[in-house]
């Protein structure tokens, strides 16, 4: 089979003509980019605003009965004029009312769906309305079964070119549902998935995943390669690129992500596969460092706390019972700690310690707030003496007191709780003792 790039361009790789002939560019220059999914245009700068916002304020103002309020919408035409003019394609009436008209996630769909019309145009590729391909169930999650039963226009159109507008998808009556924020690059994810893509491109502004945040250690470097788990781990903790869900359909298909940046193609970029298709990491070395403030650790010590049979169970089942969801739960033979993020102690805190209380009876309950959780992820670091050694001496000589350390299962990340004043330095001690020394 011949090989297929799935491109998905965001917001700012499209944000005005300027930026979308640089899409048209990079997508000519391979005809392997056969398969683009598109956001609607961005941010030109800091205090622009996106059509998307745009979009949603209007469906605002419908939605409280003011249809005259069609200054946003009257911004958006002007900016996909400029667009259509500027990349040769034609913005034209139907489009222009379907913004006046349409209410709901349609209107606020139309961002991707113009764009998408406008670079079809533009590429000469065939456009595919994403209701035709990504289908939902009920409660507005992707049915990958039902999405591969209608596959065939997609699979049909990308032999030639085809582009598929992001941000949303059909629920089964048909209707318009669109993702949370940022939910192109799910879009793009399962377009990729459905085509068996070779890989899945993730063009962005930025030249790929940083190890750490550049607001906290000045210039950190970028990660060359990382598995989905990685990834996934760093996400969880704090470090945003990609939505959340994106990674999940590719990485179910075994499709490797690239995410590059529009700006500058020649750049390597950060590439995401599975573990065993990468080259192998340095051992002992680290892949990123991500961190999250905002977390209550509660910590119960209990005499022979390791004999009594079910005792986690019972803990665990106050948690259920306020339905609480925790976090991490590292445990020593008499005592044990939860951390769960503040807001799902929000206003439930005093009865999930009264019911430890009462079900558990520690001899000690202790509640520590304002705990940062520091996450130090690296497939380098499994099955590596030394790794927790070298992480403890980094806090040691930073001064950071460590609340609690849990290591994963899987032994590529190892968690640290500090307190959130300790926070910024504690990543920059991990960083400046795994990276810069
Ligand atoms: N346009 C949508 C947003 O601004 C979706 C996306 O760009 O991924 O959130």
């Amino acid at each position: 089979m011949s090989e297929l790039y799935v491109g998905k361009f965001g917001g700012s790789s499209l944000a005005d003509s300027t930026q979308a002939r640089k899409v048209i560019d990079i997508t000519r220059s391979d005809p392997r980019r056969r398969a683009i999914v598109v956001s609607a245009p961005g941010r030109r700068h800091a205090s622009d605003e996106k059509v998307t916002d745009l979009l949603i304020a209007y469906r605002g103002f419908l939605d409280c009965g003011l249809p005259s309020y069609t200054g946003q919408i009257g911004k958006v035409v002007a900016r996909f004029q400029e667009i259509a003019a500027g990349i040769g394609s034609t913005f034209d009436e139907a489009m222009r009312l379907s913004l006046y008209r349409s209410t709901g996630d349609v209107l606020v769909s139309l961002g991707e769906q113009i764009m998408g019309r406008l670079m079809a145009e533009a590429l000469g590729f065939a456009y595919l309305d994403a209701a035709a391909v990504i289908k939902l169930d009920t409660n507005g999650r992707l049915d990958m079964q039902a999405s591969i039963a209608a596959s065939k226009p997609l699979i049909r159109a990308a032999n030639t070119g085809v582009v598929v507008p992001g941000f949303y998808g059909s629920m089964p009556d048909g209707s318009i549902r669109t993702f949370s924020r940022g939910g192109s690059d799910i879009s793009g994810a399962i377009v990729a998935a459905i085509l068996g893509a070779t890989v899945y491109e993730n063009w962005t502004d930025v030249d790929g995943i940083l190890m750490t945040d550049p607001a906290v250690v000045r210039n950190p470097e970028m990660i060359g390669w990382m598995s989905y788990q990685e990834m996934r781990e760093l996400a969880y903790a704090g470090a945003r690129v990609l939505h959340d869900d994106a990674v999940f359909p590719a990485r179910n298909a075994g499709i490797p992500i690239h995410v590059r940046n529009t700006n500058v193609p020649e750049r390597r970029g950060t590439y995401i596969d599975t573990r065993e298709k990468l080259p192998p990491a340095r051992l002992g070395s680290i892949t990123g460092i991500a961190a999250r403030k905002g977390f209550t650790v509660i910590s119960l010590e209990k005499a022979g706390m390791n004999d009594e049979v079910g005792f986690a169970w019972k803990l665990l089942g106050i948690l259920r019972d306020q339905e609480v969801r925790f976090d991490h739960m590292p445990g020593s033979i008499d005592g044990i700690s939860l951390a769960i993020d503040d807001r799902e102690l929000d206003g439930k805190l005093e009865s999930v310690l009264d019911g430890i209380r009462k079900v558990c009876e520690p001899d000690k309950l202790v509640v520590k707030r304002d705990v940062a959780l520091i996450c130090t992820v690296g497939r380098g670091m499994a099955q590596t003496p030394g790794v927790l050694a070298k992480l403890a001496s980094a806090y040691a000589e930073a001064d950071v007191n460590i609340v609690f350390i849990d290591q994963g299962a899987s032994e590529i990340s190892i968690i640290i709780a500090v307190s959130n004043d300790d926070c910024e330095k504690a990543v920059q001690a991990i960083y400046a003792k795994f990276v810069q020394e």
